[in-house]
């Protein structure tokens, strides 16, 4: 009995060994374990076999079922050895870092457009000669106004509606302060402009922020006219705007200018033949200037029977509007990442 028992378990090993070798993942291979070393498996059945065989042959069947039971459990590791192998490298290979492909860019700031055109009329005024300098913007009155020929109750407080501190001091209207505080510290002659923010109690509107940008320019020598005026406004004006321009001083009001001039350019959209920007007239106003007056000069300690000076003062939102076409003067302030990335050199 023991020959036919040992053939049929010698078949059985052939057979469970053959199958494993055709498993291909662990759900597979957990099939197998059950169906051969199970608790109900083959070999269990074996073993239950053994008890119907005679006395004398049921050690070396014993041996045989037990040999077998120990070869399926070797060759179970071995299978889950190497599936656990094929799977680990299987996930090295997902998590791999494939060295050829293009890297990804990085998403890099662009300066504010008020910045890029700071910036750009600085290098302008810089070419021509002028030092950059700047001044507080927490000013007093005889900075902001009375140094600057406005005294209390004049007229022109009224436009200039202001934010008043504490103790006598204010946010300054205009950057025009800085030519006071320049003036005092410094003996002709000078060429400077001073960019910077300035404040006005205005509600916003597509033209009105309650802050903003001007860049003040102030030029003090013995000889200065309105024709060096003119020269300086009408070489930075082309430099901005990139094209030539015909300018034109239309006379008008400052306190602490005489002349005092507003400059109109030729109108960017039209050449001068009027459209809907220029309201049909074919100029566009940019800024203000005009002679120092002898009184700002007479009041910093300067002789005006010896030095002139002239001086100008730009709004930077509004070039900037002008030569981008930009509708409404909010936009610089709203943050809108789509609004500043089309502006400027970057766009
Ligand atoms: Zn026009």
């Amino acid at each position: 009995m023991t020959e036919p028992f040992a053939a049929g378990i010698e078949r059985l090993r052939q057979e469970a060994l053959g199958t494993l070798e055709s498993v291909g993942d662990t759900a597979a291979l957990e099939a197998w374990r059950v169906h051969y070393l199970g608790k109900g498996g083959v070999v269990t059945e074996e073993l239950k076999r053994i008890g119907g065989l005679a006395p004398a042959e049921r050690p070396a069947a014993g041996q045989i079922v037990n040999d077998l039971k120990r070869a399926l459990s070797e060759a179970l590791d071995v299978a889950r050895a190497t599936l656990e192998a094929a799977a680990q490298e299987q996930a090295s290979a997902r998590e791999a870092v494939d060295v050829t492909l293009p890297g990804r860019g990085v998403d890099m700031g662009v300066a504010h457009p008020l910045s890029e055109a700071m910036a750009h009329i600085e290098a302008i005024f810089v070419g021509l000669g002028f030092a950059v300098t700047s001044g507080p913007e927490i000013e007093d009155e005889f900075h902001n106004f009375e140094a600057l020929n406005i005294p209390a109750h004049h007229p022109a407080r009224a436009m200039h509606d202001t934010f008043y501190l504490d103790h006598g001091r204010l946010l300054r209207t205009h950057t025009s302060t800085v030519q006071i505080r320049y003036m005092e510290r410094h003996r002709p002659p000078f060429r400077i402009i001073a960019p910077g923010r300035v404040y006005r109690s205005d509600a916003p509107d597509p033209t009105h922020s309650p802050v903003f940008h001007q860049v003040e320019g102030l030029a003090v020598g013995p000889d200065l006219t309105m024709g060096h005026l003119k020269s300086v406004l009408k070489t930075f004006l082309q430099a901005f705007f990139d094209r030539r321009l015909a300018l034109r001083l239309r006379p008008s009001y400052f306190p602490f200018t005489e002349p005092s001039a507003e400059v109109d350019i030729s109108c960017l959209l039209c050449g001068g033949s009027g459209c809907r920007v220029c309201k049909n007239t074919g100029w566009i106003e940019v800024l203000g200037c005009g002679l120092v007056h002898p009184a700002v000069l007479a009041r910093v300690g300067l002789d005006p029977e010896v030095v002139r000076g002239f001086a100008f003062g730009m709004g930077v939102e509004r070039l900037v509007m002008l030569r981008d076409g930009i509708p409404d003067v909010r936009l610089f302030y709203e943050n809108d990442l789509r609004f500043l990335k089309s502006i400027g050199p970057c766009a």
